[in-house]
């Protein structure tokens, strides 16, 4: 194979080559993320035939390799895929259920494998999408670059579930990026665990001084009984501590979260990085070594002054940095915040989803900055409630691309409506919808958006989606059952 040359001008070429097709299948999932799992899942239980491609070596992403390893869904209120994954983790050890789901990274990369391989599909590791295969409109299958070299991957039906939409834009489908008035992103946080920590000195702490935490109960949790241990703030402390320059300028607050009180482990949700862009290699890069610094600047200053903290250390730090916010495909519908608040229910309904959010705000994570400082009425003063949310499948399918739907971060959603469903639950219930869709519409030779959307709807039923949550409940429920 002739390399890639460069002339006189220093114009560099690569030659034209012919690609050997490595695989074939009729459904392709691209990212195993918690939404590309999914989606992999419902299809291989649909009877797919199903491929996962996945960058990293492991299953997860932002959920494992970033360690952002608590699931925003209750565990009484989940239901199907969802809630067999959980059961599983929590039979060998591997989850804490409550108000949210606490996970082992590592067992839950395991029994996502696990499950995989039960439902038939069939999984690429070390494999990035570099480009795409069109026929037209439609699109026929991928590229990859992987240790192989450079291979092709045919599909009927692609699931782009790479958080970054990177198939939906190659192929050529409408995209935005950011906030759409200025194209700013949520930050970037590297997640490091630390080790050594006395939690229940570290809890006593916080009972005894609420007025540098957060209000709301479920920034705060301090059940140590059932492992339910959230904490958000240390406002004052920080504030002390960037006096006395231990901590860099922008930081507001210190977060913990994942709790293994017996274990001593917690997970520190703290770092944070502004003006980056997740589809930019050098501003992920930039963002990892940044972080670092502030994660070694975290570690020394707690050890110092949070309660609990004196024997502490760095357990270990994520292996990629965590990525909020990026591109969401344009697709047939745009879900907005006012369609959340009002509780709309769609005729094409494929997944219900609820969390609970401070309407109008930003979710806590402002593309702005200074989250967390005294501005911050969100992080300071507000209490969230709980809104359900129904997914039409229309916000799946990108405008202007036959062949292909998404799940997960890149959904067809305004940067309001994302604060909402930019957590776990929706990335997970996007993926069962799109892995039964693609199945569906696989097996009969059309295209995803000539899918029989009631077929769809009656499997993602089989399946044990409760598609009428919303109708039960109405679209601000006290709590989720
Ligand atoms: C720091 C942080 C804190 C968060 N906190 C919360 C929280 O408290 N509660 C909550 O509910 N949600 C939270 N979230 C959001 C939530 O975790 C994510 O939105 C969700 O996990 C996204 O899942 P996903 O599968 O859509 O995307 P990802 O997790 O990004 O998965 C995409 C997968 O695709 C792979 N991939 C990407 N590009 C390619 C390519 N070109 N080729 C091959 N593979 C590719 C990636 O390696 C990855 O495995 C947080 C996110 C971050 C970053």
């Amino acid at each position: 194979m002739a390399p890639a040359g460069i002339d006189k001008t220093g114009r560099i070429t690569e030659p034209v080559r012919e690609i050997g097709v490595a695989h074939a299948t009729d459904v392709l999932v691209v990212g195993g993320g918690i939404a590309g799992v999914m989606a992999a899942l419902a299809s291989g239980r649909s009877n797919g035939q199903t491929f996962l491609v996945e960058r990293f070596g492991s299953l997860g992403g932002t959920g494992t390799a970033a360690m952002m390893n608590l699931f925003y869904v209750p565990y009484a209120a989940s239901r199907g895929l969802v809630r067999e994954l959980f059961d599983r983790l929590i039979a060998r050890g591997g989850a804490i259920p409550g108000e949210f789901v606490v996970y082992d990274p590592e067992l839950y990369k395991v029994t996502a494998l696990e499950m995989l391989a039960e439902a038939g599909v069939e999984i690429l590791l070390h494999t990035l999408v570099s480009d795409v295969i069109m026929e037209g409109k439609t699109l026929r299958g991928i590229v990859v670059e992987n240790k192989s070299g450079r291979q092709a991957i045919l599909s009927r039906v692609t699931v782009d579930a790479s958080g970054d939409a990177d198939v939906a834009v190659r192929a050529g489908a409408p995209y935005t990026k950011g906030r759409e008035a200025d194209g700013k992103m949520r930050p970037m946080t590297l997640i490091f665990r630390m080790g050594g920590v006395d939690v229940p000195r570290l809890v006593e702490y916080v009972k005894t001084h609420p007025e540098d935490f957060s209000p709301d109960p479920l920034q705060c949790m301090l059940d140590l009984e059932h492992h339910m241990i959230r904490v958000f703030g240390f406002f004052k402390l920080v504030e002390e501590g960037k006096a006395r320059g231990e901590l860099w300028p922008e930081c507001y607050y210190f977060r913990v979260e994942s709790v293994l009180p017996e274990r001593g482990v917690l997970t520190v949700n703290a770092t944070r990085i502004y003006g980056v862009d997740g589809t930019k290699a050098e501003d992920l890069s930039r963002a990892e070594i940044e972080t670092r610094h502030q994660m070694i600047q975290l570690a020394a200053w707690a050890r110092k002054w949070i309660p609990g903290f004196a024997n502490s250390f760095i357990l270990d730090s994520a292996s990629t940095i965590g990525v909020r916010e990026t591109r969401r495909i344009r697709g047939e519908y745009v879900m907005t915040e006012d369609d959340i608040l009002a509780g709309c229910h769609y005729d094409d309904v494929v997944g219900v989803d609820a969390n609970q959010q401070n309407p109008r705000q930003q979710g806590g994570h402002p593309p702005d900055g200074k989250e967390g400082g005294p501005q911050d009425v969100e992080a300071r003063e507000m209490i969230a409630r709980m809104f359900v949310y129904e997914i039409p499948y229309r916000c799946l399918l990108p405008r202007e691309v036959d062949g292909l739907l998404v799940a997960g971060r890149c959904l067809s959603v305004d940067h309001h409506a994302d604060v909402y469903t930019r957590n776990q639950g929706t990335a997970m219930a996007s993926g069962v919808a799109a892995g039964v869709a693609a199945a569906v519409a696989a097996q009969a030779g059309v295209p995803p958006r000539e899918a029989d959307i009631r077929a769809v709807q009656a499997k993602l039923q089989e399946l044990k989606v409760d598609l009428d949550l919303l109708r039960r409940l109405g679209p601000s429920p006290d709590r989720l059952e």
